[in-house]
């Protein structure tokens, strides 16, 4: 599955695309921002002004100074409304960038083949994705109100000192910024190393604890409750580890920036003191270029830290990208077409297949399935009988030969067509946590109730759910563990039913059944018989001697074909199967 791997840079630019259907509003909210910043400059020059007014030699408030205070007010009141509107502003885009993010990931993780799924742990997987998101909204927050509004007051500031006061008090603001970012830019980096660190740590937590209570049964079939403990413990003692590393990261580029500002300060008000001593500079001057230094030392602070942010939100959105950014191992064609089927007969040719390239499965394959017969494979378990539905699906592609559905090679059509007309019941089958009545539907979105119903007689289901407590909205529990192998079982049938396939596999679809519902299954199966393709795998051979064709597989290849009387004359491994299962 390639991937490619985007700069940081790179990755804040993707995103940019997602904001054009809010330009007229992102700028808004900049001028908002120009505005409130300028203010924000503005007031310690108010305030300067303020103390350079007062006369101390006469008791009362004189009107300048009080116009002044009232100006100080109103500017501070102005400030505050607008940054709440600022605020109110992009409240909604950030959570539609939120949806928009999480949305494509969700759609893309559906596209992606199974291999990706099957190695990849679906809770670290997870994890990425609302990490991504929300570092998605982290971004945009950390520009729009921390990195753009420093460096307007940053601006404004500078043009102030410069065009007010000496050059060299303006050097000593700029110099102690210029050295405060460089700091940040490395300080940062080991920050990031160490915070990547402790996220890869965050997700093996979550990954072990979700695999170990997924296991619940197993955990407690084989007494490893304490086992499992200690596996928990062992990862989270390696992140309390890590944790504590990042926390001192933190605090020590914490000192570092304090540091670089209590000298910058203190050389400023050096440099303002001689001023005033000299009479070039008024007190109020003084105030004002050490209210204007902190002014911008504090958000300089908030700047470090979203620096931080900002970067480690940049991590967390790479892997979102990464993971947007993987191909499916399975892409239609560009000119594949729908299949349009008027035979249901499915060809394996030669087919050569390995999930690993060293390890090859099937070996030259070759297999007819007339249109709406039924063929039945047995044989050894590993011989590959599921891996053959897997590549009908087109989960994989062959290594070699191919695999046609009504004469098309299934690479050439697309693979919604594909599996449109496909239906399965797997060998273990997995429901949704939620009611039966939603897992049954699942089969067809657009099924009726009466629909639902008839399906679930023909699986021999119905009286059962009918007999449940709260019969249909029954809840199925997680993975449908609340349900009986057999009961499950049904249910898969009648979902399969219920999307009308042309070609219906069954992967041991009965195997958890007693006999009786088994046999009165076949029936229903046998009354369908002639309106789908049916290819059954089966290890007990009493269910499938009815079959048009049966094949023996072993180790990949066809080693006995025919029907059941046929092969039982052969008096070959089938017949030898058959003697074993009379026992
Ligand atoms: P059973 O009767 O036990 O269900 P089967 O004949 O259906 O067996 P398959 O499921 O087709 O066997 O598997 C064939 C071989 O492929 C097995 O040896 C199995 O270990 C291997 N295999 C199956 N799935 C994968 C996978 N995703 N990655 C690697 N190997 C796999």
């Amino acid at each position: 599955m390639p991937t490619s791997s985007k700069s940081s840079f790179q990755v804040l630019l993707s995103t940019l695309p997602w904001l054009r259907d809010y330009q007229y509003r992102i700028a808004f909210i900049l001028f908002l921002l120009i505005v409130i910043k300028a203010m924000t400059v503005t007031m310690p020059v108010v305030f300067k002004e303020i103390i350079d007014n007062f006369d101390t030699t006469t008791n009362a408030i004189l009107i300048l100074p009080l116009a002044l205070l009232l100006i100080y007010g109103g500017l501070q009141i102005s400030q505050a409304l607008l940054s709440g509107l600022r605020r109110a502003m992009i409240a909604p885009i950030e959570a539609e960038m939120q949806r928009r993010l999480s949305m494509n990931l969700f759609d893309h993780l559906h596209k992606l083949s199974l291999r990706y799924h099957l190695e990849r742990k679906t809770g670290g997987v997870i994890k990425d994705m609302s990490r991504g998101s929300y570092a998605l909204v982290a971004l945009i927050s950390a520009l729009l109100f921390i990195i753009l509004p420093v460096l307007f007051e940053f601006l404004f500031a500078m043009g102030l000192l410069v065009s007010k006061y000496s050059w060299n008090l303006t050097f000593v603001v700029l110099v102690t910024m210029v050295v405060f970012g460089v700091y940040m830019f490395f300080a940062s980096k080991w920050f990031l190393d160490t915070r990547k660190e402790l996220n890869e740590q965050s997700s093996e937590k979550s990954n072990i604890a979700s695999d170990s209570l997924l296991n619940y049964e197993t955990v407690k079939y084989f007494n490893n409750e304490e086992r499992e403990s200690k596996a928990y413990n062992k990862v989270w003692k390696k992140w309390v580890k890590l944790d504590i590393k990042f926390d001192r990261s933190i605090l020590l580029v914490f000192l570092g920036q304090q540091l670089i500002i209590a000298l910058g300060v203190t050389a400023i008000l050096i440099l303002s003191s001689q001023g005033i001593v000299a009479k070039e500079m008024s007190v109020g001057d003084l105030v004002l270029i050490n209210a204007l230094f902190l002014q911008l030392t504090a958000p300089m602070v908030m700047l470090g830290i979203q620096l931080r942010h900002f970067k480690s939100s940049l991590v967390d959105m790479q892997k979102a990208v990464d993971l947007l950014n993987t191909e499916p191992e399975i892409q239609d064609k560009k000119d594949a077409k729908p299949l349009l089927i008027e035979n249901a007969d499915i060809q394996f040719k030669n087919v050569d297949f390995g999930y690993d390239e060293k390890r090859i499965i099937l070996k030259d394959f070759n297999l007819t399935i007339p249109a709406n017969k039924t063929v039945a494979i047995v044989g050894k378990s590993g011989a590959g009988k599921s891996t053959l539905t897997r590549l009908l699906f087109r989960f994989y592609d062959v290594n070699s030969g191919r695999i046609e559905v009504d004469g098309e090679d299934i690479r050439d059509i697309t693979q919604n067509s594909l599996r449109q007309i496909l239906a399965i019941v797997p060998q273990d089958s997995i429901l949704f946590n939620n009611s039966i009545y939603f897992n049954l539907a699942y089969g067809n979105a657009n099924a009726s109730k009466k629909e639902i119903e008839e399906a679930a007689k023909m699986a021999q289901i119905y009286d059962f759910i009918e007999a449940l407590p709260e019969k249909w909205e029954t809840k199925v529990g997680e993975r449908g563990l609340k349900l009986s192998g057999g009961e499950k079982q049904r249910v898969a049938i009648a979902r399969a039913i219920l999307k009308q396939p042309k070609i219906l596999l069954l992967d041991e679809a009965t195997s958890s059944l007693d006999s009786k519902t088994e046999k009165a299954i076949q029936n229903t199966l046998e009354s369908l018989a002639g309106q789908y393709t049916t290819l059954i795998i089966a290890h007990r051979l009493s269910s499938i001697v009815h079959a048009d064709l049966i094949v023996v597989m072993d180790d990949g290849c066809i080693i006995e074909q025919g029907q059941h009387q046929a092969l039982l004359q052969q008096n070959g491994v089938y017949a030898e199967m058959w003697q074993v299962q009379q026992h």
